[in-house]
């Protein structure tokens, strides 16, 4: 790649056509396609048409032929302290024994299976059946309970779905099964069959003629060959549920040869994994980082994968290092929260392993702050690279693309836009356009590139309404985040629009407020809000969780000085309160409508996607309310 960042990325403007018909190069195509994209019914962008492929295949059989005995698949628990590798033979063995098993109960292409399953193997195999033979898989994150379960059987209507008895946290088991039964109780439409992976961690009842148990179904099929289903390159390949920081989780709807472009390429330029080696994804296979970089991503480009189920504490702080140095990871994927939690810990966990097969740590999913960023960047001593996308793109937006060119990284940026996305930085009232150093709505002109959503799923109208409609004058997706770019293309995010404050006039984004306020040396966490104020319009209320709450005299007016120095009195929040834990979705984002609600004395509406619901109960109680 000897053209540099700023004539790669333009090029994938200018000539899309050329450009995607090469990073398709990248995946074995059954039929070649004859049109690279059509967007003649805007918003709605098609790629690689007449094409034919196979997620699977790409991720699975293509490999047969130089990697068979690689390892493919590492399934790590210290929940049940049990270690397995799979070759990519094996890992073909178990997904055919799926896809008969699947096949054996009447799926068949295009119907819905929902996998409701912890980070245990056979998600993946699910996963990869599912792609074998044209089914649509939907993943719920493992966390959640009954009531958002049973609104996604709801909207995908699963003919199957997969799950495991329990799951195990902490050292617990968390049993998965009644929950299920209980959503499929609650939900109107009923699935025919409830696949079961018995993993002998907790009792359960099954229900006959629906519940299949999954050993002695993979005994039947232990020699079963299932042929790939070649499948056209719009063929939907997955539905999976945002997360829910906003509100009602969006059913995004997601292509097949468009994604396996995407993800293929990537691998290659942003993430820089070669095949052969091997990619350790800390996140969970019912989050989107999971489905395109626990799972397709690295298997794609013929790397090994590493599904960890366990915490990053236990037996020790040190277990993630542990498997990079002992599985030569070259390619770690992990998030901000994870590493706060790391960070709290002794750093001798991370210097005493050999990490130094490890060259780049990626981080993604929320605001990376410079506290958090530096101390794993000494810590480490590689790169750690920030990125920022969303369930809806399925890959990353903004990045520094080492890939194509090693740019500098500037704090508190994720980076400059990825190729194929024509990013924008738009004035949310007007919708013109904005030059450096302006605060704005981050938006990307159609089509979105391969990848990205294609709809949300059963409703298109959701989808253009939701996410094209908002922007005055302009059909252009927005991301629904609010940002600056500096004269050099950095974009730094400054939170969501939603959370935009408006103190006398002048609008602040609640980032910024929480990048000011982290730097004070006590504080481990922070989350600001704006409520309403009669006199200012709004003002902000900082939520502070203390590193050492024994030294919380003067805390509040040590932490308005702050803001006071680095933003300015505007900027000051009316309120600091202290508090122990922030209200949280299940990916471990922070839930700030909910914070805004409990402060302004509302009711915080659906709060079924967060982590622990006791936590806004609290917060009520330190604000009185
Ligand atoms: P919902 O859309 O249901 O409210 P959500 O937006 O939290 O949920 P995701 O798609 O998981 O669901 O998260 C994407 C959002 O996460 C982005 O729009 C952005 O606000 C935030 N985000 C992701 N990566 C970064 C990053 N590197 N820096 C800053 N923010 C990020
Ligand atoms: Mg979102």
């Amino acid at each position: 790649m000897s053209t540099g960042y700023k004539s790669f990325h333009e090029s994938s403007i200018k000539d899309p056509k050329g450009f995607w018909a090469e990073q398709a190069k990248l995946v074995d195509w059954h039929k070649p396609f004859d049109q690279v994209f059509d967007y003649s019914n805007p918003p709605f962008a098609k790629w690689f048409i007449g094409g034919q492929t196979n997620l699977c295949h790409n991720a699975v059989d293509r490999h047969l032929k130089d990697r068979a005995q690689q390892i493919a698949l590492v399934a790590v628990s210290t929940e049940t302290e049990q270690e397995r590798t799979y070759t990519f033979e094996e890992l073909h063995a178990e997904v055919n024994r799926m896809a008969a098993i699947l096949q054996a109960h009447g799926v068949v292409k295009g119907d819905r299976v929902l996998i409701y399953m912890p980070m245990i193997a056979q998600a993946c195999f699910a996963m990869l059946a599912c792609a074998r033979i044209g089914a649509i898989h939907s993943v719920v994150f493992g966390g959640f309970a009954s009531h958002s379960l049973a609104s996604r059987i709801d909207d995908a209507k699963p003919k199957m779905i997969i799950t495991a008895e329990a799951g195990m946290r902490g050292g617990k088991a968390v049993p998965y099964k009644p929950l299920l039964d209980e959503a499929i109780t609650l939900a109107s439409y009923k699935p025919e069959k409830v696949l079961i992976v018995n993993r002998g961690l907790s009792d359960y009842s099954t229900v006959a003629n629906r519940d299949i148990d999954y050993a002695s179904e993979r005994e039947k099929h232990l020699n079963s060959k299932v042929p790939v289903e070649w499948v056209d390159a719009t063929h939907p390949s997955y539905i999976l549920y945002t997360s829910g920081t906003t509100g009602k989780p969006k059913g995004v709807q997601r292509d097949t040869g468009g994604y396996a472009v995407a993800l293929a390429s990537s691998m290659r330029l942003i993430f820089g994994g070669n095949p052969g080696e091997t990619m350790f994804t800390t996140s969970d296979i019912g989050w989107v980082v999971g489905h395109s970089y626990i799972i397709y991503g690295p298997l794609i480009n013929g790397m090994a994968t590493i599904m960890y189920e366990g915490t990053p504490l236990r037996p020790d702080a040190g277990i993630w290092w542990s498997l990079v140095e002992k599985y030569k990871v070259s390619v770690m994927f992990s998030a901000p929260t994870a590493v706060r939690v790391l960070k709290k810990q002794d750093p001798a966990f991370l210097s005493k392993h050999n990490l130094s097969t490890l060259r780049t740590l990626f981080l993604a999913g929320e605001p990376l702050d410079e506290p958090t960023a530096s101390w794993i960047h000494d810590a480490l001593k590689k790169p750690v690279v920030d990125n920022y996308w969303q369930t809806e793109t399925g890959w990353p937006i903004l990045a520094i693309q080492r890939g194509v060119e090693v740019m500098p990284h500037k704090f508190g940026s994720p980076g400059v836009p990825v190729y194929g996305y024509n990013m924008k930085l738009l004035d949310e009232a007007t919708g013109a356009e904005l030059g450096p150093d302006k605060k704005g709505v981050v938006a990307i002109e159609g089509p979105l590139p391969p990848g990205c959503m294609q709809t949300v799923w059963g409703d298109d109208q959701r989808f253009t309404k939701t996410y094209w409609e908002t922007v005055p004058g302009k059909q252009v997706y927005s991301t629904f985040d609010w940002a600056i770019k500096d004269k050099d293309g950095y974009f730094f995010i400054l939170g969501r629009t939603d959370d935009v404050i408006n103190v006398a006039g002048h609008r602040l984004g609640t980032r910024e407020i929480e990048e000011s306020i982290s730097s004070h040396a006590n504080v481990a966490e922070v989350a600001v809000v704006g409520v309403e104020d009669q006199l200012k319009g709004q003002v902000a209320i900082a939520f502070v969780i203390a590193k050492d709450p024994t030294k919380l005299a003067n805390m509040e007016a040590e932490v308005m000085k702050t803001v006071d120095s680095q933003l300015g009195a505007v900027a000051r929040p009316a309120r600091v309160y202290l508090v122990s834990a922030l209200p949280k979705t299940r990916s471990g984002k922070i839930v700030r409508r909910a914070l805004q609600a409990v402060a302004e004395g509302r009711d915080p509406g659906d709060i079924s996607t967060m982590e622990d619901q006791s936590v806004l109960a609290q917060i009520k109680q330190v604000i009185g309310k």
